[in-house]
């Protein structure tokens, strides 16, 4: 007789990244039966990291390490962990979330965290894959300070690639903002910054047709000239693209309040517009996306459901 699959949980949480795998120890640690659907190799954005220089405790970790660690640790506290895509988070009829997966199984809890990070925009020309991590990054706060006295591209033309253009020039000797159009989208103050930092250069009507290299890392920008048509070089050793993130929190199948670029808005305790359903991670509204606020917020979070599911079933015991 085969043994039936178990799909009734008290926290469904979505997606084993830090957040994730940081409410999966939490949980388990407060005796809550919790269950981390994660579509790939638990870590999510830590296996895409060489190095991680800013997590206190680790002056230096690499990021396959620091994912092993977080998911072992979880596992020892009791979090179970299932390889699954999640396609859909409904509520019932009873307020329960009903969590549907590509492998074809619907599991259910009273209450749900969705910590599914999100996705950079990517450029989608050739070279970018190749140096992913070689002179190609979407994070210039971790990894800036790998560029030491280097000369740097961003590309972008919003409030991210203004602001990391300037932050970039505390570790680059010289930082060119390249840009489709003929001005910025980037809010006034941004853009002042850009224009009166001496080490900033924008180069105005380009786009990337090409990051190309050696084998140990990029060299330069093989650009276009979208006024003109005119080609060019432009030697830079890294690379930092911010055209736009996307948070994956179209699963989530009724309306649910969030911003104009699609992150969820949240309460401090990290309860999102929907009743038993929590975020936490790089897909909430927030300021910074970094792992220390990733394990802040579902540490919150699971605290915040821990009582959620108690005054729930005191509610229920008293009806
Ligand atoms: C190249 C790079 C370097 C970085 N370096 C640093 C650094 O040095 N320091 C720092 O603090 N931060 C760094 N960051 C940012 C940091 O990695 C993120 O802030 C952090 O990982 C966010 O954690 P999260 O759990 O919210 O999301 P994620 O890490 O994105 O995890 C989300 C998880 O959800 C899973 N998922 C998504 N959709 C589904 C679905 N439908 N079904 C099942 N699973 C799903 C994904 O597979 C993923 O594993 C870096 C990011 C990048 C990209």
């Amino acid at each position: 007789m085969t043994e039936e699959k178990k799909t009734d949980f008290d926290i469904l949480i979505i997606g084993g990244g830090p957040a994730g795998l940081t409410a999966g120890m939490y949980a388990g640690r407060g005796m809550m039966d919790a269950l981390i659907i994660e579509r790939g190799l638990p870590g999510g954005q830590l296996l895409n990291t060489h190095l991680i220089e800013d997590y206190p405790g680790f002056e230096s970790v690499g990021g396959a390490d620091l994912a092993q660690k977080m998911t072992d640790h979880a596992k020892k506290f009791g979090a179970n962990i299932v390889m699954d895509t999640v396609d859909s988070i409904r509520r019932d009829a009873d307020g329960n979330f009903e969590v549907a997966t590509q492998l074809g199984v619907t599991y259910r809890a009273p209450a749900a965290l969705i910590t599914a990070g999100g996705l950079p925009v990517k450029l989608g020309v050739t070279g970018e894959e190749e140096f992913a991590g070689k002179g190609v990054s979407y994070c210039a706060v971790c990894d800036g300070a790998f560029f030491k006295g280097e000369v740097l591209a961003v590309v972008g033309g919003g409030d991210a690639a203004a602001e990391e253009a300037d932050y970039l020039t505390r570790y680059a000797e010289k930082v060119y903002l390249v840009h489709r159009r003929d001005e910025l989208r980037a809010s006034k103050l941004l853009q002042d910054r850009v224009f009166t930092n001496p080490k900033i250069e924008v180069v105005w009507n380009k786009t990337v047709d090409e990051i190309a290299g050696t084998p140990t890392g990029v060299t330069e920008l093989k650009l276009n000239d979208t006024v003109t048509g005119e080609k060019s070089d432009l030697p830079v050793t890294g690379v930092f693209i911010f055209v736009g993130f996307t948070p994956n929190a179209g699963l989530i199948k009724e309306h649910y309040e969030h911003d104009e670029g699609g992150y969820i808005v949240t309460d401090t305790e990290m309860l999102t517009s929907i009743p038993g359903l929590y975020a936490a991670g790089d897909l909430r509204v927030q300021l910074t996306r970094q792992i220390t606020t990733a394990v802040g917020d579902a540490t919150t979070a699971v605290i915040a459901i821990e009582k959620y599911l108690a005054d729930r079933k005191q509610a229920q015991g008293v009806a």
